[in-house]
C-alpha cells in the first residue's frame, strides 16, 4: 500500500505565484495614452479629428487588434505560382489577420483620406492614424503607403488618373485576384528596383514596346525583371522601363482589360528578416501590358512623386516604431522592481527611459510638422520646407530606430527577446525603412541635390529654425555652426551625413523648444546639441528632469 502525502501534493501543485511581472500592454487607448501626439495633432491643424482619433486609438489598443499583428507575422504569406493543372496563377495567400489589418487601414482612410477628403489638417490627421496603426503592425503599411503614394504620380496622366483614382481612394478593401475592371476598390504597388541597381534606376534594363502609338497614356508591353516587388497582390503597379527615349513610367495592371492574366510572373518571395507579414517578390515581366504615365523618357521625374510620398510615410512608420518601443519600455519598467525599487524610479533607468522618450517625441514632432507642410503645398515656404525636410527626416528618423528598438528591448530584459513579445518584431522591422525608398546615403545626396537645384529650400529650412531663435542658447549656437557648415563647399558629398545629422537634430530642437514641455526641450538640447561624450542611449547629462519626461511619455495603463 502506498503512503499518502497530502502536504507534498499540495506543494507540487503550486510551486509559486507569478509576481513582479507587468501585465501585457493591451486594452488601452493608443491615442489618449500619447499626450505628445494629441498636442501635435492640435498644433498642426487637425483638432477636428479628435473624436475620430480617440475611437481609432481605442481600436488599435484592443487586445484583439494587437493579436492580429502577431498572427499576421507568424503565419506568413505563401506563393503559389501555378494551380494544380499547371496554369500560372501567381497567387500569394495571406493569413486572415493580414486581411483584417488591411481592411481596418483602408476603411479608416490611411491609404487615401487627404486625397479623397482634402481639407486643412487632412495629412496631419491621416499621419496620426497611420502612426497609431503602425504600432499594431508595420508590414501592412507597405501596400497602404504605396496605394496612398500612387495618387501624386498618377496625376501626371489625367486619363488614367480619372479612371483609377476613384477605385484607389475607395474606402473598401477587395483582395480578390480578379481584373480591376470588376472591382470598386484597388491597391497599387511599385516596381523600380532591378538586380543590377536599386538606387541607380538608370541602370534598369526592362524594356517597353509600344503596341501602336507611342508616348504618354499609350499602351506598351513590358519585358524584363524586377528584383523587388512588394505587395505583389496589388491590382496594378507603377513600373519603370526603357523606351527609345529613355526610362519611362508605366501603370501595369495584374489583369488585362480583356480579362486575361497580365504576364507579371512571380518567381519567388523574398525571405525577409523584417516586414514579414507583407510579401515581397522577385518578378518577371513577360510582355506585361501597361500604359505610359507622364512624359516619355521622364519616368524618374514621374515616379519620384510616388517615392517622395513613400519617404514621408517611412518617417511616420519609424516614428511609430519608436513610440511603441518607448511605451513598452516605460510600461515594463514602471511595473517591475529590482533591488528593492521600481525600475522606472531608479536614476540610471530614468536616464535611459527619458532618452528613449526624447528620441521618440522628437521624431513624432518632426514628422507631424512635415505633415502640416504636406497640407499646405500651395504655400511657398511649406512647399520648400517639405522638399528639404523629407529627405532629412527620412534619413535621420529611420536611421535612429534600430538602436532605439534594441535599447527598449534591453529595458524589458529577457522577456523582451522572446517571440511572444512585440519587441523582436519591432527590432526586425527597424532597419527596413532606412533601406528602402532610398537608403541613407541616397537621402543625404538628395539633400545636397535639392539645395543645389533650388537654394531656396535651404533658406526655408533656416527660416523654420529661426522661429526658435532666442529660446535656448545651445540651439542659437548650433544654428551658427550649422550655417558655417554650408559656407564650406569643399567635399560636400563626403560630409553629407554630417550635414544631414545636424539639419535633423537642429530642426527637431527648434520644434521642441517651441512646442514641447520645458523639461523635454532642455533635455533634448543638453543631450543632442551639447554632446559631451554620451555615445549610447541613457547618457543624458546631469541636472535634467528625467522623471517628468518619463511620466509624460508613459502609456499609463493601470495595473
Ligand atoms: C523589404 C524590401 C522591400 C522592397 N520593396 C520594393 C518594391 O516594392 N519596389 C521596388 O522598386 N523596390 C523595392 N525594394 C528595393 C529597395 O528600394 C532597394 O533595395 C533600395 O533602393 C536600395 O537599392 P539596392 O538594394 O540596389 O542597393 P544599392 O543601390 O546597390 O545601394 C547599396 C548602398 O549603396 C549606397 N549608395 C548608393 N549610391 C551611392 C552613392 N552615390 N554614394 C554613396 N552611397 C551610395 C546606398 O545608400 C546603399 O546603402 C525593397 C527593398 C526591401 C529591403
Amino acid at each position: 500500500m502506498t503512503e499518502h502525502y497530502p502536504q507534498a501534493e499540495q506543494f507540487m501543485a503550486s510551486t509559486h505565484e507569478v509576481e513582479n511581472q507587468p501585465k501585457p500592454l493591451e486594452n488601452y487607448n493608443l491615442y489618449l495614452a500619447d499626450k505628445a501626439l494629441q498636442q501635435a495633432v492640435e498644433r498642426e491643424g487637425a483638432s477636428w479629428a479628435y473624436s475620430d482619433l480617440i475611437a481609432f486609438g481605442e481600436l488599435a489598443g484592443k487586445k484583439e487588434s494587437i493579436e492580429l499583428g502577431f498572427q499576421a507575422n507568424k503565419y506568413q504569406p505563401e506563393l503559389r505560382t501555378h494551380d494544380r493543372y499547371g496554369h500560372r496563377i501567381d497567387q500569394v495567400d495571406f493569413h486572415p489577420s493580414y486581411h483584417q489589418l488591411m481592411t481596418t487601414a483602408i476603411e479608416h482612410g490611411l491609404h487615401a483620406s487627404p486625397w479623397s477628403d482634402p481639407k486643412p489638417g487632412a495629412h496631419v490627421a491621416r499621419a496620426a492614424k497611420y502612426y497609431l496603426h503602425t504600432q499594431v503592425e508595420a508590414s501592412h503599411g507597405c501596400p497602404i503607403t504605396m496605394t496612398f503614394a500612387a495618387i501624386p504620380a498618377l496625376r501626371h496622366q489625367p486619363g488614367l488618373f480619372e479612371e483609377w483614382a476613384p477605385k484607389i481612394t475607395a474606402r473598401q478593401y477587395d483582395p480578390r485576384n480578379i481584373p480591376h475592371t470588376e472591382k470598386n476598390a484597388v491597391t497599387i504597388g511599385m516596381a523600380m528596383t532591378e538586380k543590377q541597381g536599386g538606387s541607380d534606376v538608370r541602370r534598369n534594363t526592362s524594356r517597353a514596346y509600344p503596341l501602336a502609338k507611342e508616348g504618354s497614356g499609350h499602351a506598351y508591353e513590358l519585358v524584363g525583371h524586377k528584383w523587388f516587388v512588394s505587395a505583389p497582390m496589388c491590382d496594378a503597379f507603377l513600373v519603370l522601363a526603357q523606351t527609345r527615349s529613355g526610362l519611362s513610367c508605366f501603370l501595369v495592371p495584374r489583369w488585362r482589360p480583356d480579362g486575361s492574366k497580365n504576364p507579371i510572373q512571380l518567381q519567388q518571395l523574398k525571405q525577409k528578416m523584417g516586414n514579414a507579414a507583407n510579401a515581397s517578390s522577385e518578378t518577371e515581366l513577360r510582355g506585361a501590358l501597361g500604359w505610359m504615365v507622364g512624359e516619355e523618357g521622364r519616368g524618374v521625374r514621374t515616379i519620384i512623386e510616388m517615392v517622395a510620398t513613400t519617404r514621408y510615410d517611412c518617417m511616420i512608420g519609424s516614428s511609430a516604431g519608436m513610440r511603441q518601443a518607448t511605451a513598452q519600455a516605460i510600461h515594463h519598467a514602471s511595473n517591475r522592481e529590482a533591488f528593492g525599487a521600481r525600475l522606472s524610479e531608479q536614476p540610471l533607468m530614468q536616464n535611459l527611459l527619458a532618452d528613449l522618450a526624447l528620441e521618440s517625441e522628437a521624431a513624432m514632432t518632426y514628422m507631424m510638422r512635415v505633415a502640416r507642410a504636406m497640407d499646405n503645398q500651395d504655400n511657398e515656404h511649406e512647399k520648400l520646407l517639405s522638399r528639404i525636410a523629407t529627405p532629412v527626416g527620412k534619413y535621420w528618423i529611420c536611421k535612429r530606430t534600430p538602436n532605439h528598438a534594441y535599447e527598449a528591448m534591453e529595458v524589458i530584459g529577457g522577456s523582451g527577446v522572446m517571440e511572444n513579445h512585440i519587441m523582436p518584431r519591432l527590432f526586425r522591422e527597424s532597419p527596413v525603412n532606412a533601406i528602402w525608398e532610398g537608403s541613407g546615403n541616397v537621402q543625404c545626396l538628395d539633400i545636397l541635390r535639392a539645395i543645389e537645384k533650388q537654394p531656396e529650400v535651404l533658406d526655408a529650412y533656416f527660416a523654420e529654425l529661426q522661429r526658435a531663435k532666442g529660446a535656448d542658447k545651445r540651439l542659437d549656437q548650433f544654428m551658427i555652426k550649422l550655417k558655417e557648415e554650408f559656407s564650406n563647399s569643399k567635399a560636400l558629398q563626403y560630409r553629407a551625413r554630417t550635414i544631414a545629422d545636424s539639419m535633423a537634430v537642429g530642426l527637431q530642437a527648434a520644434l521642441l523648444v517651441q512646442h514641447a514641455t520645458p523639461e523635454m526641450a532642455d533635455a533634448f538640447c543638453a543631450g543632442r546639441l551639447d554632446v559631451n561624450g554620451g555615445f549610447n542611449y541613457g547618457t543624458l547629462p546631469s541636472g535634467l528632469n528625467c522623471a517628468a519626461i518619463v511620466e509624460k511619455a508613459s502609456p499609463a495603463v493601470e495595473q
